[in-house]
């Protein structure tokens, strides 16, 4: 088998799509779904709108559950209390990604990874964006606070927060 002359390929534009420069197929498939979220998330969502994050605690275990769930999967019980938790956390993993989110190659990287949340048990985290940072500074166990996008454009999604930066001296 030959090697492919250029194994990296070649990114399509949107202006290619559109004269048609590629083979477009374009149709409106009647597609109907509903998907409920569920009463912790539910709420979880919108708080989002709020600037707030919420979580659950068991009253078996202690444990502050974040992402909240109305059951406790260590303990096999119902959760109890609602429970707000700050908006700060510690960086828990990331990566450097040298790929956007529509998958084109830039030359600044992104960074995601999980954060996990002060006020929640411990490991008790969510997938985000990392931000205001560089290749060089980011790190494992960064203190990190959210950026939240301003109220009006809030429409109760994880990305009503639009990253996580490095917390700063003296903030809370
Ligand atoms: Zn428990």
């Amino acid at each position: 088998m030959t090697k492919p002359e250029n194994p990296k390929g070649v990114e399509l534009s949107s202006k290619q799509m559109k004269e048609g420069d590629v083979i477009v197929n374009k149709w409106d498939p009647r597609v109907k779904y509903a998907w409920a979220t569920g009463e912790a998330i539910s709420r979880f969502l919108e708080e989002m709108k709020n600037g707030k994050l919420i979580a659950r605690k068991c009253d078996s275990c202690k444990r502050i559950l974040f992402p909240p769930r109305m059951f406790c999967e260590e303990c096999f019980k119902p959760t109890t209390e609602w429970v707000y938790i700050k908006d700060t956390g510690k960086i828990e993993t990331y990566s450097i990604s040298y790929l956007d989110k529509d998958a084109r190659r830039i030359t600044d990287p992104i960074f995601v990874g999980v954060v996990s949340i002060d006020g929640a048990s411990e490991k008790m985290g969510i997938m985000h964006y990392f931000d205001e940072t560089t290749k060089e500074e980011i790190s494992i166990g960064m203190p990190v606070k959210a950026v939240w996008k301003p109220p009006e454009e809030r429409e109760g999604a994880i990305t009503d927060i639009k990253y996580f930066r490095p917390l700063k001296e003296g903030e809370e």
